[in-house]
């Protein structure tokens, strides 16, 4: 496995689960064990990092016979021979090699942005740096507004720093959810004293040495002792591209996790991967994906033929609002509301010929788990039953 974050670690331990008994080895340019990102932006940066554990401690790789070599880059790989190149010069050989380096921080190109206190969120270093700067009273000013730039603005307030969030676009989390819940999402922050500048981009970075100030795209100077970026990220597909695999918008897969190379699978944020639920390749950025498509390719790499085929479903954690977005529309004929947006806890349904496309949920996770089994069954809907609180959603879901 090369990269030995959520994917990698879990389909390799999920090989080992299915019963193979060859050797395994875990490639990793980070130095720490596979563990899972979420946390990063939640309770690390809250100040409760005694919670924080890698996905399986040490001593269960070394239980399981799985290798890892840690804080070493995996620099090239020769199809034709089955052989990896590591950074330090060694040469590995493969008869099966599964692609897992996720992804990268998208870098903001602005004068400025590489001064210190100038932080991305991506990797555990990436959280501590960021958790160790946050006091009471400093000043942070947040670069996007999206999942990850509204969850460490959270955080950071809950730590008691004045935080400024600065998005380009003119409303929240653009990209995964509808207007409605954007709104939400404002003012829930709003009301935490979170100051957010919608419309207002990024001109450049002022300081000496370490960062003192932000300047937007309106002039406005906003005083800054630490700033975290949040703009994205890219798949990593360097090294596949390198090797002459299919890479698209991500390495491209068919349901099975296969690449265009015979041998060489992929699963996680970095893959582009065929949806048999959508028809289309779909690239994905979250834990549902990283976990059960690594553990789709585990079954294929050991020899059984299951397709991957589910329904995305990602969350997000904000004070005290828990965000989910399910499936992938690119369309929809109606939108039908449960509950009410005003009262905290409602869900947004979004169908297509009176099928369930996708979904968002404000602290319903309960409703959500029976929702997502409509999604997933593509079963039709009923919107009047949809919209009725009163409607058990277990019931409909049956
Ligand atoms: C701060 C944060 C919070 C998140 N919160 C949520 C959430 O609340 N809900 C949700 O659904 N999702 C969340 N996600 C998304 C989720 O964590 C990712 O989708 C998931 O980590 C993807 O796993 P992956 O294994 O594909 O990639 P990664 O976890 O990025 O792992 C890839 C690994 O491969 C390594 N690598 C790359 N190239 C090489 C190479 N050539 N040689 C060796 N190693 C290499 C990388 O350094 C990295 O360690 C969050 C992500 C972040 C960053």
């Amino acid at each position: 496995m090369i990269g030995a974050g959520h994917a990698g670690g879990r389909a390799a331990e999920a090989m080992r689960a299915l019963g193979f008994a060859g050797r395994i080895l875990l490639i990793g340019d980070e130095p720490h064990l596979p563990y899972e990102r979420p946390p990063l932006s939640k309770e690390l940066l809250q100040g409760k990092a005694e919670t924080f554990r890698p996905m399986r401690d040490a001593a269960f790789w070394a239980e399981n016979e799985i290798e890892c070599r840690l804080g070493c880059r995996a620099a090239a790989i020769d199809p034709a021979a089955r052989t990896v190149t590591l950074a330090d010069g060694t040469r590995e050989r493969y008869d099966k090699l599964l692609l897992a380096t996720g992804a990268a921080v998208r870098r903001l190109a602005v004068p400025g942005a590489d001064l210190g206190n100038v932080f991305y969120l991506r990797t555990l270093d990436d959280s501590r740096a960021i958790d160790a700067r946050l006091e009471p009273g400093r000043k942070v000013v947040v670069i996007g507004g999206g999942f990850i730039g509204l969850e460490t603005a959270a955080s950071a307030r809950l730590r008691g720093c004045a935080v400024t969030v600065v998005e380009l676009a003119d409303r929240l989390m653009a990209r995964c959810v509808l207007p409605e819940i954007s709104k939400t999402f404002l003012d829930l922050h709003r009301a935490q004293g979170v100051d957010i500048r919608l419309d207002t981009g990024v001109e450049r970075l002022e300081g000496d040495g370490a960062v003192a100030r932000v300047v937007t795209s309106g002039g406005e100077r906003l005083a800054a002792d630490l700033v975290v970026i949040g703009v994205g990220i890219v798949p990593d597909t360097a090294l596949a591209e390198s090797a002459g695999i299919a890479v698209a918008n991500g390495i491209v897969t068919d349901e099975y996790c296969r690449t265009s190379v015979p041998g060489i699978f992929a699963a996680g944020d970095v893959t582009s991967h065929f949806n048999p639920l959508y028809g289309r390749h779909i690239r994905l950025e979250s834990w549902q994906n990283a976990q059960n498509q690594a553990i789709a390719a585990a079954r294929v790499m050991c020899g059984e033929e299951t397709p991957y085929a589910e329904a995305p479903w990602m969350w997000s954690d904000q004070f005290d609002a828990k965000l989910e977005v399910a499936g992938m529309p690119e369309r929809w004929d109606d939108v039908v509301f449960r509950g009410d947006p005003a009262g905290g806890a409602y869900m947004i349904f979004q169908l297509e010929a009176g099928k369930l496309v996708g979904i968002l949920s404000v602290n319903q996770p309960r409703d959500m788990r029976f929702a997502r089994r409509l999604l997933q069954t593509g079963k039709p809907a009923d919107p009047a039953a949809l919209a009725d609180s009163g409607a058990s959603m277990r019931d409909i879901a049956r």
